[in-house]
């Protein structure tokens, strides 16, 4: 099924919708659903709006509230493991706050997410692979805020300022940034644990914090082949990113209005950068964000792309979802 969507899309980016299910708050407030999910097998998704109207969308992939964390992990999985013979791959989660984008990425200790189970199958293929391939693999946990990028695997808090140094063709590095080498499966969970609970830290609300935040895993594979002496880097970045709802008018002052621009234009640098690259276009404005500047070796090139779009099935989040959907559209 998935050779067909690499056939079937332009350039190399995959778009792949998740609608979480109903909350029970949502439910017990009287919310009612508005997605259409008859379509879903074919990838087709319906919004109703108000009753009458339905607004139809179609992407690669379309998950109802009821697939799991494997079964969406499993159409991811023939991409990430593409890095292990050398393509840069980027995943990323985009949707309003509260839509399940940390649950597909992260997920919980009981139903892990895409970052868990992507290390997890890269270990086993390397195990599987390792008369003829010894693999190395290590990862950086980081986070940008405000255009800033922090280390969330750095042990002491750094004054001094990350920046994107660029070492040669497509290959851009954070010089000073921590890359946890990984051995097995089990040092995981802790490094990603490690990550995620720091960025709590300095900020009195840790949802809040983090949907106002890009959080990126960039997991970075060396491979040695024992029978020919190739050897190549490659890497996969997984990014949940900040939320992508608009600002409420009441907020539209101070830092809330400065976070608001910054999220704002990050996230439509990706847009048009992803964009630029389904029309082939010959500038690629990478340069816009950080968020792009960092993932500028991963998309593009012959470099693989993913993308969820998290949405709510509320017809009180309706509107935010349709925009969500707008977005995801154009990037197709
Ligand atoms: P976001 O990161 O986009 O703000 P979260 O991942 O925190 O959203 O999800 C919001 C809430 O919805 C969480 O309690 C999460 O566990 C729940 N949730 C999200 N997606 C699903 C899903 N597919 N199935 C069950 N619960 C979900
Ligand atoms: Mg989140």
């Amino acid at each position: 099924k998935l050779h067909n969507i690499v056939q079937e899309t332009k350039g190399n980016i995959r778009v792949f919708c998740r609608c979480r299910p109903l909350s029970k708050v949502e439910t017990s407030s009287g919310f009612k659903c508005v997605v259409d999910f008859d379509g879903a097998n074919d990838g087709d998704i319906g919004i109703m709006n108000g009753g009458t109207t339905k607004k139809t969308f179609k992407f690669d992939r379309v998950y109802t509230p009821k697939d799991d964390q494997a079964e969406v992990y499993a159409d991811a999985s023939p991409l990430v493991t593409s890095v292990l013979d050398g393509y840069n791959v980027c995943i990323f989660a985009y949707g309003q706050t509260g839509t399940g984008k940390t649950f597909t990425m992260e997920g919980t200790e009981r139903n892990r997410g895409v970052n868990y189970r992507t290390l997890e199958e890269l270990f086993k293929i390397a195990e599987e692979r390792k008369d003829t391939v010894t693999y190395n693999i290590s990862v950086s946990v980081l986070e940008v805020y405000n255009e800033q990028i922090r280390d969330l695997l750095a042990t002491s808090p750094s004054s001094k300022k990350l920046e994107i140094k660029q070492a040669g063709e497509g290959s851009h590095h954070v010089p000073g940034i921590v890359e946890a080498k990984v051995e097995d499966i089990n040092e995981v969970w802790d490094v990603l644990q490690t990550g995620s609970n720091s960025r709590a830290v300095g900020s009195n609300n840790v949802n809040e914090h983090s949907s106002r935040s890009h959080c990126m895993l960039c997991i970075m594979v060396r491979a040695k082949n024992l029978i020919n002496g190739d050897c190549t880097r490659s890497k996969l970045w997984l990014v949940d990113l900040a939320g992508s709802e608009r600002l409420a008018k009441t907020d539209a002052q101070g830092d809330r209005l400065k976070e608001a621009q910054n999220i704002n234009r990050s996230l439509s640098a990706l847009g048009d950068v992803i964009s630029a690259l389904a029309s082939r276009s010959s500038h690629i404005p990478y340069r816009n964000s950080k968020l792009t500047h960092l993932l500028q070796d991963s998309l593009g090139g012959d470099s693989k792309a993913l993308m969820f779009v998290q949405i709510s099935p509320s017809d009180n989040d309706a509107s935010e979802t349709l925009s969500s959907l707008n977005f995801a559209s154009r990037v197709r």
